[in-house]
C-alpha cells in the first residue's frame, strides 16, 4: 500500500520492531512519572542506535542514515505508536545544522549527536513569546570575541537529558542589532540555572523546565550561522518538525484504532460483541477513515519534500499535515477512551495515556490556529492550484 518501496518497508519494519519492544514498558513508565531504570533506558537507546534508527534525517556525509523524507516519516510514525515518549529514542538531531556548522561545531556537538552520544535541547520560547517567536526578549550582547546571553526560556524540552542547548536571542548591538542569532550553550555552564520544573499533563522522563540564562558568556565560535540568521533556522526546524509531529500522530491513531477495535471485538455487552453495535462501529469507522486521509496527506507531503518542491508550498503543506493529523489523532483518542469505557479512564490504558499526551500536538511547533494562519496566508499568496 501507499506505493512504498522495499527499502521504505524495511525502514518501517525496523522501526516497528523497536516500537513493539518499547510498548511493554509503557505502564511502568506511566506509573513512575515517565521514568524507567537507567539500565532499561540505556538499553532502549542502544537498541535505537544499533538498528540505525537514530539520525535517520541526517545525510550520510555527516554520519547519519540519509533516509528520504518519506522513510523518516515511516520511522517517526512507528515512534508515535508508543506512549510516554519512549519512542523518542528514535532521535532526529538538527539536520538544518549540517550545512552551516563550522568544523569546530561539527566535531564538538553535531557528529557526537548524530552518533547518539549527545542530546540537544531548544531554548527558544519565553513567557511572553511563544507563537510569536519574533517577539523574544532574551538578549545577546557582544563583548570582545564573545557574546553575553541574558533571558529566561520556557518549556525547554529534554533539558534534563541534554548536553547542550540552542539558545535564540536578540542582538543588542552591531549592524544586526534587533535581529536574532542562535548560540550553542554547553550544559551545565556558568550562569545557566533551572528556575523551576513544572509538571505537565503527560508522564515523560523528558522534562520541560523554565531556564534562566544570566550573563552566560559564549565565544563567537558558539554562534550558529551568521548574526541575524536565528529565525532562518527556526523556520527550517518548524517545517521538518511539523511533518514529524504529523507522522507520530499517525502512529498514535493507528495504535488506538488497533487496540480499540480489538477490545470492541472481545467485549461482550448484552450477549453481543461491542464491535457489532452500530454506534461503536461508527466511531471506529470515522477513526479509520480520518487516519487514512491523514496518512495519505502526510506521505504525499513527504514525497513532495523528496521531489524538491517549492519551499513555501511545502511550508504550507507541512502546516496542513500537522494541523489535520494532530486534530485527527485527538479525535481518535477521545473515541478510543469512549469505546474502552471505564477502562479508558485508567492510566494503565493506552487510550487514557494518549488522550492526555496527544493534546500538546495541537499546541507545540505552532498551535492549530497558527497553522491555519500559515495555510490561509499561502492560499492568498499562491492560490489553490499551487498548494494542493
Ligand atoms: C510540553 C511542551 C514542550 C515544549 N517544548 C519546547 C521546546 O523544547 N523549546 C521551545 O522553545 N519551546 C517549547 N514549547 C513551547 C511551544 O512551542 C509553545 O507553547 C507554542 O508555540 C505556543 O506558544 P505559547 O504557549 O506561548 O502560546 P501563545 O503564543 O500564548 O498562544 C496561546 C494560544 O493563542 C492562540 N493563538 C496564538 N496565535 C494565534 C493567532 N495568530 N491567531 C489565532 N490564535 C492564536 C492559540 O490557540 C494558542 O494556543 C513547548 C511547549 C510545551 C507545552
Amino acid at each position: 500500500m501507499y506505493g512504498l518501496s522495499s527499502e521504505d518497508l524495511s525502514w518501517q519494519d525496523r522501526a516497528r520492531d523497536l516500537a513493539d519492544a518499547l510498548i511493554p514498558h509503557e505502564v511502568e513508565a506511566e506509573i513512575a512519572g515517565g521514568w524507567l531504570t537507567a539500565e532499561v533506558h540505556a538499553e532502549h537507546h542502544e537498541q535505537a542506535v544499533a538498528r540505525g534508527l537514530v539520525a535517520t534525517n541526517i545525510p550520510a556525509s555527516a554520519g547519519g542514515r540519509g533516509c528520504t523524507m518519506l522513510q523518516q516519516v515511516l520511522v517517526q510514525e512507528q515512534a508515535g505508536r508508543v506512549t510516554n515518549a519512549l519512542g523518542w529514542v528514535m532521535a532526529t538531531p538538527p539536520a538544518w545544522w549540517v550545512d552551516v556548522a563550522t568544523d569546530f561545531q561539527r566535531e564538538r556537538w553535531l557528529l557526537p549527536t548524530v552518533r547518539g552520544e549527545q542530546v540537544e535541547c531548544y531554548a527558544i520560547t519565553e513567557e511572553h513569546a511563544g507563537s510569536d517567536v519574533a517577539d523574544l526578549a532574551a538578549t545577546a550582547r557582544r563583548d570582545g570575541d564573545s557574546y553575553v546571553l541574558d533571558g529566561e526560556k520556557w518549556h525547554v524540552t529534554s533539558y534534563n537529558e541534554a548536553s547542550y542547548a540552542f539558545v535564540q536571542a536578540v542582538l543588542t548591538d552591531g549592524p544586526h542589532a534587533g535581529e536574532h542569532a542562535m548560540f550553542v550553550v554547553d550544559l551545565p555552564s556558568p550562569g545557566v540555572r533551572v528556575v523551576r520544573t513544572p509538571t505537565y499533563s503527560h508522564s515523560f522522563a523528558h522534562q520541560h523546565p523554565i531556564v534562566a540564562f544570566e550573563g552566560v558568556r559564549v565565544p563567537e565560535s558558539h554562534r550558529v550561522g551568521a548574526e541575524g540568521e536565528g529565525m532562518v533556522f527556526a523556520q527550517e526546524w518548524f517545517r521538518f518538525e511539523r511533518l514529524m509531529v504529523a507522522a507520530r500522530c499517525l502512529g498514535a491513531a493507528d495504535r488506538l484504532v488497533e487496540e480499540a477495535s480489538a477490545f470492541a471485538s472481545g467485549r461482550m455487552i448484552g450477549g453481543a460483541p461491542l464491535a457489532e453495535r452500530q454506534l461503536v462501529q461508527a466511531m471506529l469507522a470515522d477513526s479509520l477513515t480520518e487516519l487514512f486521509a491523514a496518512r495519505s496527506m502526510v506521505y504525499e507531503t513527504a514525497r513532495g519534500v523528496d521531489a524538491g518542491q517549492d519551499r513555501k508550498v511545502l511550508h504550507a503543506r507541512c502546516s496542513m499535515a500537522k494541523l489535520y493529523a494532530s486534530e485527527m489523532a485527538g479525535r481518535v483518542a477521545d473515541r478510543a477512551v469512549q469505546i474502552f469505557g471505564g477502562r479508558g479512564y485508567m492510566r494503565e490504558n493506552v487510550a487514557e495515556r494518549f488522550s492526555r499526551e496527544l493534546r500538546v500536538e495541537r499546541i507545540w511547533e505552532g498551535a492549530s490556529e497558527v497553522q491555519r494562519v500559515i495555510v490561509a496566508d499561502q492560499l492568498a499568496k499562491r492560490g489553490l492550484r499551487a498548494l494542493i
